[in-house]
């Protein structure tokens, strides 16, 4: 039996190969390789899926939030409410415009503690940055009560979380930006870099829309100082054949979760807790253990690769020490940062696998 990786991205394109395949000839005999028709239907796509309005092709997850934020007018001397527990390239969405990332803890669910949003707001806070982390909406009512209370932006990191839903409202439609990236190992995922904001409002569409393409309205006339950030036709024709198969392949993680749910046993070992009213799609199975640098060791003798999602919190890490936050300053991001880990998961796992991993875990 081969090593059990923590991801198999090869087993998602051979369970739609052919489709992928005629996809890509299609596009390479088109002759227009960025911002086609693809885009334009991937956009129209996604956004119908999502119930959002509008929906604008970008070319990463990263561009997608500082672009949301660049938009929405906020930089050098704004603060951004964000949680502790994310991966580094949210706080980079909101440092990229010179604004400050100001962190909150994360529940027991990974997510923002929507109880400690309140006491971090100042006067100069702009915006709250929710990330759904692992694949589970956050807990919005509260979230979205406390922005209008103070009038916040609110911003979703919806990276990890395409197609999960809070109180049966999917994530990226709360609030003013949702944003997504489609790195090939998220659940919705292109074939190289891809990522999109979504949004209600006609006027911040539009600006993203002439931001993305040099500030260019048509062309070379440049309204702005814009970027470049276009999302090409190859990994948008990709993506629109993932996004029809997007309900079933999240069943199908689903179904692999609710098996090491259900089968996994072993009181060293927490495992991921679902918020109510909240849909979880699967990212990362991710387990909690005081005993993590045992279990890596054990399971990789037993054949098992797995990861950690993070490390290294974005506060502690080389790139944040200008902000000047110790060790210690957030107890729960950091324990989590410790003992977190994130067990194989990917579409196309066998059942041989996944017992494999149950048991294993079982027996540790
Ligand atoms: C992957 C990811 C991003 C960044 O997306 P890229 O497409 O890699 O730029 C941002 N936030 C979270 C939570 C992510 O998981």
């Amino acid at each position: 039996m081969d090593k059990i990786m923590p991801n198999r991205l090869d087993r998602g394109f051979f369970q739609h190969q052919q489709e992928f395949e005629e996809k890509a000839l299609e596009v390479l005999r088109s002759g227009w390789y960025v911002l086609g028709k693809e885009v334009e239907n991937f956009e129209k796509e996604f956004a119908a899926y999502l119930g959002a309005k509008h929906c604008v092709g970008v070319a990463s997850g990263l561009d997608a939030l500082w672009i949301a934020f660049r938009i929405l007018g906020i930089g050098s001397g704004d603060e951004v409410i964000v949680q502790g527990n994310t991966y580094i390239a949210s706080v980079m969405g909101i440092t990229i415009n010179g604004a400050t990332p100001v962190f909150v803890e994360p529940d027991e669910y990974f997510n923002i503690d929507a109880e400690k949003i309140e006491e971090k707001i100042t006067g100069r806070t702009k915006a709250v940055l929710v990330v759904h982390l692992y694949g589970q909406a956050s807990n919005m009512k509260p979230i979205v009560d406390v922005c209008r209370k103070y009038n916040l932006r609110l911003v979703e990191d919806c990276a990890q979380s395409h197609g999960a839903k809070f109180d049966g409202q999917m994530t990226g439609t709360f609030g003013d930006i949702g944003c997504f990236s489609f790195y090939p190992s998220k659940n919705l995922g292109a074939f190289g870099d891809a990522g999109a904001i979504v949004t209600k409002d006609d006027r911040i569409a539009e600006d993203v829309r002439v931001f993305r393409n040099y500030g260019s309205e048509k062309r070379y006339y440049n309204k702005v100082v814009g970027t470049n950030s276009r999302l090409d036709e190859m990994q948008a024709g990709f993506l629109r054949v993932r996004l029809q198969y997007l309900d079933e392949l999240a069943r199908e993680k689903r179904a692999t979760c609710e098996k090491y749910l259900d089968r996994m046993h072993n009181e060293k070992i927490m495992l991921p807790k679902i918020r109510e009213g909240a849909t979880h799609i699967w990212h990362q199975f991710v387990v909690r253990t005081e005993k993590r640098d045992e279990l890596i060791r054990y399971l990789d003798e037993k054949g098992i690769g797995t990861i950690i999602h993070y490390p290294i919190p974005p506060h502690l890490s080389e790139a944040y020490q200008y902000l000047n936050l110790q060790e210690g300053s957030l107890p729960i991001t950091e324990k989590y940062a410790k003992t977190v880990l994130s067990l194989p998961l990917y579409n196309g796992m066998t059942e041989e696998e996944q017992d494999i991993v149950i048991n294993a875990i079982n027996d540790f």
